[in-house]
């Protein structure tokens, strides 16, 4: 097995890594070495963010964000206010869509049809005019 890139390390650093790759880990010396000082920089990481002061209005919003539930970071939040567009929006979307294909590609695609029922020159420039 290859050696692992930066993201299968950063996983198995944060105890998440998959089986074969905390497998390669535990039989490579390199990739054992990148593991352990990559723990050793989120446990610098930690202890220097511990240390630093926050204010009690950031920490007070925090706690207060952490005890309205859900989990993760990037989890998503509803949004006050924010509604979803109802399926009669689509359907229209659909029908302007189906609406500009017939103009854009039928129409173009019948008029050279039409222009060759016509074979005198006359015959064509009236065909123009009247477009
Ligand atoms: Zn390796």
């Amino acid at each position: 097995m290859a050696c692992l890139n930066d993201t299968q390390i950063q996983a198995v650093a944060d105890g998440e890594g998959g089986a074969l790759d905390r497998a390669h880990v535990a039989t490579c010396g390199a990739c054992a070495a990148r593991v352990a000082t990559r723990q050793q920089q989120i446990g610098d990481l930690e202890r220097t963010l511990n240390a630093a002061l926050m204010p009690a209005s950031v920490s007070a919003r925090v706690e207060a964000a952490l005890d309205a539930g859900g989990s993760g970071a990037t989890r998503l939040r509803a949004v006050p206010g924010a509604r979803r567009p109802s399926r009669w929006l689509y359907s229209g979307f659909a029908i302007a869509a189906a609406t500009l294909v017939a103009v854009l590609f039928v129409v173009p695609a019948r008029r050279p049809r039409e222009a060759s029922k016509c074979s005198s020159t006359s015959c064509r420039l009236a065909a123009r005019r009247s477009r």
